[in-house]
């Protein structure tokens, strides 16, 4: 048993949980679709996800082969007494939650082509956001393959404005969505720098479920594109259907006069995340 940071075993337990179930949005949101659908073969696919997921979670047993790329989002209080201890216990916790839950070993040397597990150079993901407080939110994303492949940067024409930015996102998930295992949630960063449209993208992805950005206008794009995508009839897991996206979560940021880079990162139904938040004296508890 670690005992080095007294959130270690708070972590692994939550770690187990994400691992085993969905959050209770994903599976409400699921339901949504499946009361919606009215395609046969969707809403055969919709019932086998949300059994897939009771049988796991009963069974304790992990509920996709693909375990996922462990990414960690830490929103860290810059007066937490903490900080130093965070990275080493995150690697820790990974390499004991692969033996013991188990998980399976999912990081590739891409030089040595050998599997180190899954904590090497660079895995687990750990994505820093200082903070004011003492207080640290750890949230622990299993991101699949099969999504992370149909992730992409678009550099979409500036004076296109919102309607070009609408345009690409679309063409973009219609051509990938059925390999990244619909029904999918649709992360998008519009502006910025490259690697800031990518990381928006990927932070809007742990919003709760259709969740909107609180401007209005970021608001009405997620419902414009979430309505475009789901007229494609691209469906559950590609088969057809109405519910290809389950929500599309945007965010953005000021771009230079002459970029429009456009992130776009997707997550599968497999939606497996869980918040925990490490107080200042190291206590911890898992939120949802
Ligand atoms: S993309 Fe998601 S649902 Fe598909 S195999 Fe990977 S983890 Fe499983």
């Amino acid at each position: 048993m670690s005992t080095q940071v007294p959130w270690a075993e708070v972590l692994l337990e939550a770690i187990r949980h994400a691992s085993v179930s969905l959050p209770s949005d994903i599976v409400a949101g699921l339901q949504r679709a499946l009361g919606a659908e009215t395609s046969d073969l969707a809403r055969l696919h919709l019932e086998t996800i949300l059994e897939n997921e009771r049988v796991a979670r009963e069974n304790g047993l992990p509920l996709c082969q693909d375990t996922g790329t462990p990414v960690f989002f830490v929103r860290a209080g810059v007066e937490s007494s903490w900080l130093a201890a965070v990275e080493p216990s995150l690697l820790d916790v990974v390499r004991r939650a692969t033996d013991s839950i188990p998980l399976r070993p999912s990081a590739i040397d891409p030089f040595a082509g050998r599997n180190v597990g899954n904590v090497g150079r660079g895995v687990p993901v750990i994505d820093w956001d200082l903070v004011p407080g003492a207080e640290i939110t750890i949230t622990y994303v299993a991101k699949g393959g099969g999504s992370e492949n149909a992730s992409a940067l678009l550099l979409v024409p500036p004076d296109g404005g919102e309607p070009g930015v609408l345009r690409a996102v679309l063409a973009h998930v219609v051509r990938v969505a059925p390999r990244a295992c619909p029904p999918v949630i649709i992360g998008v960063g519009i502006g910025g720098t490259t690697d800031l449209a990518l990381r928006l993208a990927k932070r809007a992805l742990i919003r709760p479920l259709g969740a909107h950005h609180a401007d209005p206008a970021v608001a009405a794009f997620e419902d414009r594109l979430l309505d475009a995508v789901n007229r494609s009839g691209i469906g559950p897991m590609g088969l057809g259907g109405s519910c290809t996206a389950l929500a599309v979560h945007a965010d953005f940021a000021c771009r230079h006069p002459a970029s429009l880079p456009v992130g776009v990162a997707l997550q599968c139904w497999a939606d497996r995340r869980i918040t925990v938040r490490i107080a200042a004296d190291g206590a911890a508890e898992v939120v949802e």
